[in-house]
């Protein structure tokens, strides 16, 4: 016990030297597995997320990690307009099941352009433009989602080096950019609905996804 507290305490004083830190810590059940819940917050008024983690983090040993950005459309009500849903189920069961693990949650609704706008965007793909041309039309880039604050979030918990369930490549440069070492990509890719065979088809075509035929 008092050694936990003394590995924490020192996170916590590493995290402050970085650009996040570990402000509430609970356990936390849920339908997939036991996890310890953790409130990060950074320097900036938007740096704010949640990790859930499953089992304990060893120094020198990657964790396996999928760091998700957060999608009320597909997290809450299950749309299938996009795979967010099943992507985080197939993570959540993925590191239940491992030894350690950890699904760091963003708050980057839409790749980083809110809410809001990402509704403006299902109005343009309703009427036939595809994801990134739609977000373009609305004056954003197809990807506005950066993940500086998501790897001084990981070092706060203990995972500087990882094994990150994704299909982005973007996002594997950006933590190493960023100081976190991904010594593996391990595919994200739950099968996908009929809806959100276009969305992904795109994400394959145009943003570098790194998708098996969809
Ligand atoms: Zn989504």
């Amino acid at each position: 016990m008092a050694k936990n507290k003394q590995l924490r305490s020192a996170r916590r004083a590493e995290a402050a030297a970085g650009k996040a830190q570990i402000v509430a810590t609970a356990k936390f059940p849920t339908r997939f597995g036991r996890f310890t819940i953790y409130g990060i917050k950074g320097s900036g008024p938007a740096d704010e997320a949640v990790a859930i983690q499953h089992g304990r983090l060893r120094r020198g040993k990657p964790v396996l990690v999928r760091i998700h950005s957060q999608c009320l459309t597909g997290d809450v009500f299950g749309s299938q307009r996009c795979d967010c849903r099943a992507q985080l189920e197939f993570s959540l069961r993925r590191i239940a099941k491992a030894p350690s693990g950890v699904v760091l949650y963003l708050a980057q609704e839409g790749r980083g352009i809110g809410l809001i706008n990402k509704l403006r965007a299902y109005e343009l793909q309703d009427r036939g433009l595809d994801t990134v041309e739609a977000n373009r039309q609305l004056g954003f880039a197809a990807d506005s989602r950066d993940y500086d604050f998501a790897a001084a979030a990981l070092k706060a918990l203990g995972a500087n080096s990882v094994r990150l369930l994704s299909n982005n490549p973007e996002k594997v440069s950006q933590l190493e950019k960023n100081g976190v070492r991904v010594v593996e990509r391990v595919p994200c890719q739950p099968p996908a609905s009929k809806h959100s065979r276009a969305y992904l088809q795109t994400k394959k075509k145009k943003m570098g996804h790194l998708l098996r035929s969809v």
